[in-house]
């Protein structure tokens, strides 16, 4: 009975607060926040209403770093939308990070010294900064893994001057292109935005799928956006892995085409997380759990699709991607021009941000850092002790049972609540499989590898 009418007043609160969100964003308007001197993006204060005191955060105030791309979408709508300010999060801060490497470094300074608590992570930089793998003197800094952001949105640009020559989804030609390219002493060159994380791992996953070892074929570096677009302008580099909007606008200006979507190497993929320092969800976990709602809701509202208009147009504001609003909308209703005549018009690879086919893209299944892991190790990036350890470095850093918490205080229907850590076996395009329960198998059925296993 106790619990039928505490229901019954979280119901009341939620219709309230939702009355009250979109006062704020009114308020607010659709175009984001005016950045502060230091063009951060500050949150307008909005009034929480009626959070129990089991649930009010410790802390209304933090700092999360996000880079420009649809993976941010969850954060920033949560901002835009006054999701954060719902749960009591009025004071959240979101700070565009110039590079990966900044974000990293932001982190290690914290909040407390002009730097971030935690944001928008490829994978897996949270567990490389836990282990001390990619900070400055090696330093271990704990970290959660809370959410997953998104699946999908990703994709490899491949340069005009390649256009059908067979550098597309299976590489027809790409290997006879590749070596003859290599033999003239003239080597195909690729770029991603940060080494050993996802961007890196799918042109890598594609490269190898058609028979190009990454490491001996071709000069795969890490360059940032801007940079490699400029670099594809005048024909100095030839293919680019990267989130939207990047690749789509690389069609658009027509700089180059788009071989492959991520979504076609691997169908509902895992992309990019939420991720914190763990002292900051150790001495904050209500606060914690309160992002985790607003992200959750900010999800469910950016997978309504009548909603993606509205996100296109906040996402494309001058504060934060900046970019014009016509670049988003097409690829997140699943329609993409590759710019070589190919077009993709299917909404199953749009990006989607609460569910897909196999079931939640929020919740942060387990048996995806460990696919991380495995290929960090398939690619020489980590040990190959680093699976005999997986299990333990996962169960550190992904914090799956804090998702699962907020969800339920935030009265998620228990079948949008995964019961297992696994997603059990997950099928590439080539047919390759992975198995969490054998990753060992996994590495042994690839053909193009830098471990023996
Ligand atoms: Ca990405």
């Amino acid at each position: 009975m106790n619990e039928l009418i505490s229901q019954f007043s979280r119901r009341k609160f939620l219709l309230t607060a939702g009355a009250s969100a979109v006062g704020a964003v009114v308020l607010n308007g659709c175009l984001g926040n005016p950045p502060d001197s230091s063009g951060n993006t500050q949150a307008q204060p909005v009034a929480a209403v009626n959070i129990s005191p089991e649930q009010a955060p410790e802390t209304p105030n933090v700092k999360l770093g996000y880079i420009p791309i649809v993976e941010a979408a969850p954060l920033i709508i949560a901002q835009e939308k006054g999701f954060f300010a719902k749960y009591g999060m009025s004071g959240v801060e979101l700070s565009k990070q110039a590079s990966w490497g900044s974000a990293r470094d932001n982190l290690e300074i914290g909040s407390q010294g002009g730097g971030i608590d935690g944001g928008q992570w490829q994978m897996p930089m949270p567990h490389l900064i836990t282990e001390g793998v990619i900070t400055k003197g090696n330093v271990k800094i704990p970290m959660y893994v809370l959410a997953q952001l998104i699946t999908h949105g990703n994709g490899i640009a491949i340069s005009n001057k390649w256009k059908g020559q067979g550098i597309d989804l299976k590489l027809t030609q790409g290997q006879a292109v590749v070596s003859q390219l290599k033999s003239k002493g003239n080597i195909f060159k690729a770029a991603y935005t940060f080494p050993n994380v996802n961007q890196d791992f799918w042109i890598r996953y594609w490269l190898a799928a058609g028979g190009i070892n990454p490491d001996q074929d071709i000069d795969l570096i890490s360059v940032p956006s801007a940079q490699t677009v400029a670099n594809m302008k005048t024909e100095t580099m030839d293919a680019f892995s990267t989130g939207d909007p990047w690749p789509y606008r690389i069609v658009k200006d027509k700089i180059g085409y788009m071989a492959v979507l991520t979504a076609e190497i691997w169908k509902n993929h895992p992309e990019e997380y939420f991720a914190m320092k763990a002292d900051w969800v150790d001495k904050n976990p209500k606060a914690t759990k309160a992002l985790l709602k607003g992200i959750m809701e900010a999800q469910q509202w950016l997978d309504n699709f009548a909603n993606r208009a509205e996100a296109a147009t906040i996402l494309s504001g001058r504060n934060y991607f900046n970019l014009p609003t016509e670049i988003l909308i097409n690829p997140f209703q699943g329609k993409y021009d590759m710019g070589d005549g190919r077009v993709i018009d299917d909404k199953s690879m749009a990006a989607y941000y609460w569910k897909d086919e196999r079931g939640s893209v929020s919740y942060p299944y387990k048996s995806h850092d460990l696919w991380f892991l495995t290929e960090s190790v398939r690619w020489g990036f980590l040990p190959p002790d680093t699976l005999t350890n997986a299990k333990a470095l996962i169960d550190r850093v992904n914090r799956e049972d804090i998702w699962k918490q907020a969800a339920t205080e935030a009265g998620i229907a228990a079948a949008d609540i995964p019961t297992s850590t696994s997603r059990g076996v997950e099928t590439f395009f080539d047919g390759v499989k992975f198995d969490p329960e054998n990753p060992t198998a996994y590495l042994q059925s690839l053909k193009i590898k830098k471990v023996n296993v």
